[in-house]
């Protein structure tokens, strides 16, 4: 279980040490010995598992990094994913110097696209949409590509982009290693593995692992609303996604809650770039406790810790149901999945019932909830200025403790981006943050400041 038995540099080996990951996972485990060996891999496993680092190994092992063409592409379903698959990438990148890795997703400037591309790539990160755009535009070339990652394959099939993949791929070279990942394998994902992967290994983990934890209720209930109020406070779970089936349910589900004191905040498609990551950075850094979400919104949203899910409408397949639920309990701490359902549904209720851990309860049997709030238990504030500028945590977390005299422990996660930086400070001080941020300097430099 340990990465050095693997046939990597000891540079790799140090970083991997240096990033903590100090066994691989039963998933890295299963399928690196193959990916080294470049050979054809099609492995299952589910959320969580370390997928990305199974494969991002021995793509960067391979990488020949004096051959300044694109050598991998990995296609994934969504931005969001995307964001996460590259961000590990460069992480597990660090032991080399310049290696360059490039995002080409949709809703992102295709004109700056064209620019980073004609500087050259060694790895691309997309999404099939706007990678085979650049195709069909030749600013992308994948004639050098030796490795073909499609990540998620289980929802990249879902969501309807099997015709796109196909056209991506011939686009490349016959001879490559082709290495399949997907949370599950089920008829669909095995036809494209068969179609598109040449005599592959077959690995998977889903039945050696733990299950994950979780307390799974489901509430009949007349009046959704309250019964989820009175939840909030019997079992006060410290985050929570709620599911609707729509976006404007979503919207104005977080709107309700809020008139009821219990801060929410809404992710759904209609949200613009910048607004859904200013959702998800406020969500994962504790400055709201509750993420009203349609499932494809929440597609990629990899929150740790997720106290709760609740399924305000029931899901539409018992499989989005497990997906749903499967965000909660992870690393080992106990989840919480509940799913309210009014008298009307009692039909499509009942084939959760052949599953005997779950419990069927009247929302009636829970007590009043007089009075309940739920307050986030940090705000966050943006500073303009991000990686470009050289702004790192340190320096943020150093201007806040230093001069402002802020206790570090006031000072929750902090997030940069190449031009923005996030950091949650606790609502006690945010006055005393803000106020110093805004007139004072960071690095010497005067940066914007405002509270989302
Ligand atoms: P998946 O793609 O299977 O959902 P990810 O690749 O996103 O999972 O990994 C989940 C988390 O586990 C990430 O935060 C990643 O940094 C971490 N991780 C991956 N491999 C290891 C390891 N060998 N040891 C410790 N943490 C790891
Ligand atoms: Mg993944």
């Amino acid at each position: 279980m340990n990465f050095s038995k693997l046939p990597l540099t000891q540079a790799m080996l140090t970083n991997l040490d240096t990033l903590g990951y100090k066994k691989m996972t039963p998933i890295q485990d299963a399928a690196l010995p193959a990916v080294l060996e470049g050979k054809d891999v099609m492995a299952e496993a589910k959320t969580g598992s370390g997928k990305t680092a199974a494969f991002g190994i021995g793509v960067l092992h391979n990488l020949d990094v004096k051959k300044f063409r694109v050598q991998s592409l990995i296609l994934c379903p969504t931005r969001e994913l995307a964001d996460q698959v590259a961000k590990e990438l460069r992480r597990l990148a660090r032991f080399a110097h310049n290696i360059k890795i490039l995002m080409l997703t949709g809703g992102e400037s295709f004109g700056k696209q064209l620019g980073s591309l004609s500087h050259q790539a060694h790895i691309v990160v997309g999404t099939p949409g706007r990678v085979l755009k650049h195709l069909n535009k030749e600013s992308l070339d994948l004639s050098n590509l030796n490795t073909f990652v499609l990540d998620e394959a289980d929802r990249m099939l879902d969501m309807g982009f099997i015709e796109e993949i196909e056209s991506v791929l011939s686009f490349m070279p016959k001879e490559r290693q082709t290495l399949l990942f997907s949370a599950t394998y089920d008829g669909e994902v095995k036809k494209v593995a068969k179609e598109f992967l040449r005599e592959p290994v077959i690995v998977k983990t889903t039945a050696d692992e733990l299950p994950n934890e979780i307390e799974e209720i489901f509430y009949a209930c007349s009046d959704k609303l309250n019964t989820f109020v009175k939840i909030l406070a019997q079992k006060k779970p410290k985050n929570v996604i709620i599911f609707t089936n729509t976006k404007l349910e979503a919207k104005e589900l977080a709107e309700k809650l809020i008139e009821k004191k219990i801060d929410a905040l809404a992710i759904h498609g209609d949200l613009e770039q910048y607004e859904r990551n200013d959702v998800l950075v406020q969500f994962a850094n504790g400055s709201t406790p509750i993420l009203v979400a349609t499932d494809v919104a929440a597609r990629g949203l990899d929150i740790k810790e997720l106290s709760m899910v609740v399924n305000y409408d029931l899901p539409h397949t018992e499989e989005t149901y497990t997906h749903r639920i499967g965000r909660t309990g992870r690393a080992g701490a106990k989840g919480i999945a509940i799913t309210l359902y009014s008298t009307y549904e009692m039909e499509k209720v009942e084939p959760y019932k052949s599953s005997e851990k779950r419990l069927f309860l009247e929302a009636d049997t829970l007590p009043e909830a007089k009075g309940f709030e739920m307050k986030p238990e940090f705000v966050t504030l943006v500073i303009e200025g991000g990686k470009k500028d050289k702004l790192r945590a340190g320096d943020i977390l150093g201007a806040l403790t230093g001069e402002a005299g802020l206790q570090g422990k006031s000072i929750g996660k902090i997030d940069i981006y190449d031009k923005q930086a996030y950091v949650a400070i606790a609502g006690d001080v945010i006055d005393r943050a803000y106020k110093y941020l805004k007139d004072g300097k960071i690095k010497n430099r005067k940066f914007s400041i405002w509270q989302l």
